[in-house]
């Protein structure tokens, strides 16, 4: 499983080369390199949501920019979100955001019932996400949906370096979006990799999936 993944992923690498753009998210960065802690074992992957799933981070965006921006990118995201609930992990949203933004962009992207998983919503407090992380666990949706789950066989995947080290240090683990953009194929292609999950054959590589919405004049 994991040797078919290396293979894909060496030649979709080969295959993507020629194509790579200038938003290029920089998986070789040593910036992000100490916040990529993934050790397997996962059972729930928690996505940010601001510039992770949609383009641009923290509160720089309207909601209704937002909305289109996951709409924008939902083709880029359908094929790997499929792929890591097809391989039995639950997928949920942490957001500072609000419940309503998210599950309204979620619908409105077509992405709604691929997240089985908690959303959380202005997920503000003393420890940060990793502190909602471990209630989920123990007595939340997480808990329930997957029985005896710890913290440790969950996943962050966010562009937040301090929430990102806040999880690292109660041992959730954690993998960091780009600094800005949201995630790519890049590095869906590498979660996939680093939990021996075989990437989708072809995914979905498009201008618009690559581009911000500001760019097409959105805004
Ligand atoms: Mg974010």
């Amino acid at each position: 499983m994991l040797r078919l993944g290396d293979e894909a992923f060496e030649s979709a690498s080969l295959e993507g080369s020629a194509t790579v753009s200038a938003n290029f998210s920089g998986l070789t960065d040593p910036r992000r390199t100490t916040q990529k802690q993934v050790s397997g074992g996962v059972s729930a992957i928690m996505f940010d949501f601001d510039g992770t799933l949609t383009a641009t981070p923290g509160d720089r965006s309207a909601r209704r920019y937002k909305i289109a921006e996951l709409k924008e990118r939902s083709g880029m995201l359908r094929p790997w979100l499929e792929r890591l609930g097809g391989a039995g992990i639950v997928m949920g949203i942490i957001s500072k955001s609000t419940e309503d933004t998210i599950l309204t962009a979620l619908g409105v992207a077509g992405l709604l019932e691929l997240f089985q998983g908690p959303i959380v919503g202005k997920a503000v407090g003393f420890e940060g996400k990793a502190g909602f992380i471990e209630a989920l666990c123990e007595t939340g949706l997480l808990s329930t949906l997957r029985p005896g789950i710890s913290a440790r066989s969950v996943l962050l995947v966010d562009d937040d370096i301090l929430e990102l080290n806040r999880c690292r240090e109660h041992g959730i683990q954690t993998y960091p979006a780009p600094l800005d953009g949201g995630l790519q194929d890049d590095e869906f292609r590498e979660v996939c990799l680093l939990l021996g999950i075989q990437a989708p054959a072809k995914p979905k590589v498009t201008e618009a999936a690559r581009e911000p919405a500001s760019v097409r004049g959105l805004r």
